[in-house]
């Protein structure tokens, strides 16, 4: 009997490590440094029960882990997935902390977790299940300590019962425990859009960069939640062609390129992108290898592995995803001339608005559309550009230049705090 090759399967907290290891040797940071930035300052289980509508109780797992502090609060999102475990919000802690140092944000990198396919339970479930573990996570998060975001799966009306629920515990309102928030309860103008319009001023420097037009570009994205959904739309906005697009159901495809803002109100009658008038239904890895000229993965981690890069044809891969690309892909890729834009760079939109919603919650002072994207398109292009010099100075390609910066950034702050007692 032929015996069938099973790939081991990535360990995103393998893969979060590896990188820090190549940028903290190029750097020659001190062991010491190396060892206290390797592994997270504290992580946090929690095992909750929740009563169903059926009456059954049923018990949850879930993590908050922060990586480091020393920049600030902890800062990150907590993401409701079946697959969660505690190496995946271990790792996705960590690049947050990478992610608020290269674009300069004064916070340290935090994440959470719930084991949970929230398709499967009721908004007054969900409710419930949000609010215990809000609970259970209020010993390390608050303003000052540690501020949670949407994630995948999780959404302003999540950060709206996390909110209430830790200002029933404290006596009082708390706005800035969280962002994300709904307008209404003190959230910012265009967070919602943050993460995807960040993403579409990294790309718009980066076509700059290459004498790319991006009004002859074809995109494909990876994920139509809330990153892809709405960079497809931007992307659409600057003239680009979206020529794929895909969710958990599948992809769709049209190389003639269709209007995501059909594509979007036909997911939300049908629940899936697939079946959209006039396109072909691929998978969501036939996705990654088309011919288009920007791939946007914006779904989940280990997308791009050794096992594909190869194929990947895009000119750009702009990862508005935490951790899509491995490491061994990243080497393939720079290989082959592709130009990525990584994670906590491209992505990074989203930690930034949430800090200035942060900062309009302390000072109850709110800020118009066009100053938070101001600001935002300011610290992106900057960030871009310190990253883009890093890169052409060392002769080495995107990520590793974005990473020499932050890991550069925290491990100062790290070493002039000094170690207590
Ligand atoms: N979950 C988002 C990220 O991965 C946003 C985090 C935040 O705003 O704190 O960057």
């Amino acid at each position: 009997m032929a015996t069938q090759q099973i790939a081991p399967a990535i360990n995103a907290w393998d893969v979060a490590q590896r990188q820090f290891d190549l940028a903290a040797e190029r750097l020659n940071l001190s062991r010491g440094l190396r060892k206290v930035l390797r592994e997270p300052k504290r992580e946090l289980t929690v095992h909750f029960p929740v009563k169903m509508d059926d009456g059954s109780v049923q018990v949850f797992t879930g993590y908050r882990v922060q990586h480091n502090l020393s920049r600030g609060p902890a800062k990150g999102g907590i993401r409701y997935h079946q697959d969660v475990t505690l190496d995946e919000v271990k790792a996705l802690a960590m690049w947050m902390t990478w992610k608020c140092a290269v674009v300069g944000i004064p916070f340290g990198g935090g994440k959470g977790g719930v084991i949970v396919d929230p398709k499967q339970l009721s908004q007054r479930e969900l409710e419930g299940l949000t609010r215990r573990f809000a609970t259970e996570i209020s010993i390390i998060i608050g303003p000052e300590k540690d501020i949670p975001a949407p994630d995948v799966n999780t959404n302003a009306q999540t950060m709206a019962w996390i909110m209430d629920t830790y200002s029933m515990h404290v006596g009082y309102t708390s706005p800035a425990v969280v962002t994300g928030k709904p307008i209404a309860l003190g959230g910012s103008e265009g967070r919602n859009e943050a993460t995807a319009q960040g993403a579409v001023y990294t790309i718009v420097e980066a076509a700059r960069h290459l004498g790319m037009d991006l009004r002859n570009c074809r995109v494909a994205v990876q994920g139509f939640g809330n990153a892809g959904s709405i960079a497809a739309l931007l992307m659409a906005a600057v003239g680009s062609r979206i020529v794929a697009v895909s969710d958990t159901t599948g992809a769709i495809y049209k190389p003639d390129g269709f209007d995501p803002k059909s594509v979007l109100a036909w997911k939300q009658e049908h629940r899936s992108v697939v079946g959209f008038p006039g396109t072909s239904t691929i998978s969501n890895s036939e996705l990654l290898e088309l011919d288009c000229d920007i791939l946007i993965p914006a779904a989940l981690e280990n997308q791009i592995t050794a096992a594909n890069a190869d194929r990947i044809k895009a000119k750009i891969v702009a990862e508005a995803a935490n951790g899509p690309t491995t490491p061994e892909a990243d080497e393939i890729l720079h290989r082959n001339d592709k130009f990525v834009i990584p994670d906590i760079l491209c992505n990074a939109g989203g930690v930034t608005v949430s800090y200035f919603e942060w900062v309009q919650d302390l000072d109850r002072d709110f800020w118009t559309i066009d100053h938070v994207n101001e600001k935002l398109r300011a610290i992106m292009t900057r960030a871009f550009a310190s990253t883009l010099d890093m890169s052409l100075k060392e002769g080495v390609h995107m990520r590793t230049a974005a990473y020499l910066l932050a890991v550069q950034r925290v491990a100062d702050a790290t070493s002039l705090r000094g170690l207590y007692p």
